[in-house]
């Protein structure tokens, strides 16, 4: 089997006590099966497995202020330390990796929502490359009716997107819209069974024209600050919807929307100018922060569009994400008397990912909102 990772995914390692938001709180760990057996089986430490399982509902009890009832006060794990690494559930054995699974290959990525990832990937500078290698695995599933045709295509796209995302000659903006541009045609061609097409789509977007047009695209759109700032406030109202796991969330939302949305467009318009030329002189970082965080969802996610044909989806909710984040970073920006540090993004991407990255709910709903149509950017 194939294995595919990034090339700063064996640098994790968990910090565990000495992690400032921990994993092991906030949210209810679910129990795989498997170990549920091996729990209720044990001689060892059985008095606490039975207090502090939830045995219906196949998860670990929660403390009043939502930390796992094997969590102690110093950060580590009393399961951990009482019965030993082999003891952990799935989940938290294999937090914060994620794993992708197609036919013959396995994708490993780390979630942003750990904030030692979210730290090890925003204050890279370089842009991340992918390993492969082969490994020989006992089980392998056999997926029915896996379209190889469009998996093919979809590789060749990331694999492409990537190229632009990473190409810091352009605009960050730039990158965007052309990857949004791509994703847009492909989806288009594979509904008119025209995949075969994905090649010309490709070599159309390195083309100076794809450049031009996009360019065109964003000054229209920069001029048009009323419909900049609809949009945003109804794409923020949107997030607001979603499920909460965590109550301190709340405090995020509301603050953005009272510090960004609440006194118009006029005011939208230049806080924006403000920011971005802030940004310019005192965080040029900001720009390879948001790369960064383009290629890890475009990495995770894009290909999975194998199984639901949601091409342009995959993309539109991934600049929605960017978007969103980097609207909160203005409202941190406003409420930190006009300071953001790279810290701070930090924080903002490891609770935005825990709060949707970690819900299906939530990444079903962001997935099937259309956020960008296209027309609207280029009319
Ligand atoms: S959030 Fe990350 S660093 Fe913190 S305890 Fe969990 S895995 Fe470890």
């Amino acid at each position: 089997m194939l294995i595919v990772y990034p090339d700063y995914y064996k640098e994790f390692s968990c910090v565990a006590g000495a992690c400032e938001d921990t994993c092991c709180a906030g949210w209810e760990i679910v129990i795989d099966a498997q170990s549920l057996k091996k729990y209720h089986e044990s001689k060892t430490f059985r008095k606490r497995l039975l207090r502090d399982i939830k045995w219906r509902k196949g998860t670990f009890r929660q403390c009043k202020d939502g930390r796992c009832a094997f969590l102690r006060e110093d950060g580590l794990c009393e399961m951990y330390r009482q019965m030993g690494a082999d003891s952990l559930c799935k989940t938290c054995r294999t937090y914060p990796r994620h794993i992708e699974e197609f036919e013959n290959v396995r994708e490993y990525t780390l979630s942003v929502s750990c904030p030692y990832v979210a730290r090890l990937l925003l204050n890279r500078q370089t842009p991340v490359t992918f390993l492969e290698e082969e490994r020989e695995m006992t089980k392998s599933e056999c997926y029915e009716s896996f379209d190889y045709f469009l998996y093919g295509s979809l590789l060749d796209a990331r694999t492409e997107m990537i190229r632009i995302l990473q190409n810091r000659e352009l605009r960050i903006e730039e990158r965007l819209l052309l990857v949004l541009g791509i994703a847009h045609d492909i989806e288009r061609r594979y509904r008119q069974n025209r995949l075969g097409e994905t090649t010309e789509v490709l070599e159309r977007a390195k083309k100076e024209s794809s450049l031009y047009t996009v360019r065109k695209c964003l000054e229209q759109w920069s001029g048009a600050s009323r419909r900049r700032y609809a949009i945003a406030k109804k794409h923020f109202e949107r997030l607001c919807e979603l499920e909460r796991l965590r109550e301190d969330w709340d405090q995020v939302l509301i603050d953005t929307q009272m510090l960004l949305y609440v006194q118009g467009a006029n005011a939208y318009r230049s806080l924006q100018q403000e920011f971005r030329e802030w940004t310019k002189a005192q965080a040029p970082w900001l720009d390879i922060q948001i790369e960064q965080l383009a290629v890890y969802f475009i990495s995770t996610y894009f290909a999975g569009a194998v199984y639901d044909g949601r091409i342009y989806g995959k993309v539109d909710t991934m600049v929605a994400y960017l978007a969103l984040i980097y609207e909160i970073c203005v409202a941190r920006w406003l409420k930190n008397e006009k300071m953001l540090e790279q810290e701070d993004v930090i924080e903002v991407v490891y609770r935005f990912s825990r709060e949707i990255e970690h819900s299906d709910e939530n990444l079903e709903q962001m997935e099937c909102a259309l956020w960008w149509r296209l027309s609207e950017l280029t009319e």
